[in-house]
């Protein structure tokens, strides 16, 4: 059958041979306890998170870059990645995070129908992913977390290849939006979480994206503003890449959200951008 789970529509069978996402099937780079996401879906033990192999994204820059071009990754079936949920669940995670899945969605929402966890489930996305895609997933989904990564059609363009990356985002996102938000105290049980990862030589794009994000998303929503940008990944052809975010960049895109209202902000420090906060690949 011919694939078009993704905004690429690629139409690759996959039974026979890897689509533009670059993986065939279900694959898996690494699961663990980690315990640095954001304290709304991190809060005592660590986020289960498990780590798709494949993206129909690929960022040049992209802080998973060996996951994301499918380097690394163990293929798994559905039953095995219901017993990675559970192994998760038995360790104590705080939900099950599950990073960049969105070129395998059928595959997951498969998987939660043969086991649901008790604890939230947080689909970690790119935000490039299709109204298909989240139709599949949205029963099974207590906390949608994309990124909201570009405005300008250039910049997307230039880092992905794709053009369309905000047209996608921002639809996708305003469904999100719409997902009812309900706290356990500093807990997210259900809802939505906003990612933004500042770019090098990009601030006012975020300050339109946070435009974008004050327009759509209710009162309260979390919104992490991530300044943990490493040069890494493709970037040899990309010399503006090859530096870290200065603290004068951060911090207008920071003061920005605040002047806007953003009363959920989670912030970073300088320190987040180092290679020892990019895990290790393989289980
Ligand atoms: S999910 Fe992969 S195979 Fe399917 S349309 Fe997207 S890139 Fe192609």
């Amino acid at each position: 059958m011919r694939c078009t789970l993704c905004p690429l529509k690629c139409g690759a069978d996959r039974e026979k041979a890897a689509g533009r996402c670059g993986v065939k099937g279900l694959t898996v780079a690494k699961y663990y306890l980690h315990p640095f996401e954001e304290p709304p879906i991190c809060h005592t033990n660590g986020a289960g998170a498990v780590f798709f192999g494949g993206c129909s994204l690929r960022c040049v820059f992209c802080q998973n870059y060996e996951v994301s071009r499918a380097e690394r990754g163990k293929a798994v079936s559905t039953r095995e990645l219901a017993e990675i949920f559970r192994e998760l669940e038995e360790a104590g995670a705080d939900c099950i995070d599950l990073v960049t899945g969105d070129h395998v969605a059928d595959r997951l929402a498969e998987t939660l129908s043969l086991y649901k966890p008790n604890i939230p489930v947080v689909f970690n996305s790119g935000g490039y992913i299709s109204m298909r895609a989240m139709d599949l997933l949205e029963p099974f989904v207590d906390i949608w977390m994309p990124d909201c990564k570009f405005f300008s059609k250039k910049l997307s363009k230039r880092y992905t290849g794709r053009e369309n990356y905000f047209e996608v985002a921002s639809a996708a996102i305003a469904r999100m939006a719409k997902k009812p938000v309900r706290w356990d105290g500093n807990r997210l049980l259900s809802g939505i979480m906003v990612r933004h990862l500042v770019l090098p030589g990009c601030t006012s794009d975020s300050l339109k994206i946070l435009d974008f994000l004050k327009g759509v998303l209710p009162e309260g929503v979390p919104l992490s503003l991530m300044r943990q940008y490493t040069p890494m990944g493709n970037i040899e052809d990309f010399p503006e890449l090859q530096r870290k975010v200065t603290g004068r960049e951060y911090r207008r895109v920071v003061g920005y959200a605040l002047s806007l209202g953003f009363s959920n902000l989670y912030t970073q420090g300088k320190e987040s951008a180092e290679l020892a906060f990019v895990p290790d690949w393989d289980y």
